[in-house]
Order: structure tokens, then C-alpha cells, then sequence
């Protein structure tokens, strides 16, 4: 589940969006992949987090990859 933050407030709720640090997690299929440490803009009013284009597509990779690893479970951690 990826929300790409495309405006410089939040969609739901119009608060603003602090930098923050959230734990991302997809299922493969097979397995499951879970990244800590995904930079992040959370909203300060609603809490829900969005994550940039570059972060997402760093996101992408990484699951590809543990895909083609044919990993179970993979936790793994993005590097600032
Ligand atoms: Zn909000």
C-alpha cells in the first residue's frame, strides 16, 4: 500500500505534512517483505502517512528484488 504525496498538504484533511519515519510492508505473493525506516510525510492533524515518488520507486525495487530471492519473510531497513 503506497500513497504518492503529490501536494504539499494533506488530501484528507488539509493539515500539514511533518517528515517522519514509517514502517512499509507488501506482500509478494509468496512472502512478505517489511521495510523500516521508509522516510515518510506524515500529517500532523490525521497522522496518515504519504510517501515520495523517488521513495516509492526505491520501494518497488526492493520488492522485486526479495521477489525474485523467493524470500518468506525479508525485513529489511532504508537507509536515510
Ligand atoms: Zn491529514
Amino acid at each position: 500500500m503506497k500513497k504518492l504525496a503529490k501536494s504539499a498538504s494533506c488530501p484528507l484533511c488539509g493539515g500539514s505534512f511533518v517528515a517522519g519515519r514509517t514502517t512499509w510492508s507488501v506482500d509478494l505473493g509468496k512472502g512478505v517483505l517489511v521495510v523500516r525506516d521508509v522516510p515518510a510525510r506524515v500529517c500532523d492533524q490525521c497522522g496518515d502517512e504519504w510517501l515520495d515518488n523517488a521513495t516509492a520507486l526505491a520501494l518497488d525495487e526492493m520488492a522485486a528484488s526479495a521477489r525474485q530471492r523467493g524470500a518468506l519473510v525479508e525485513v529489511l531497513t532504508m537507509a536515510a
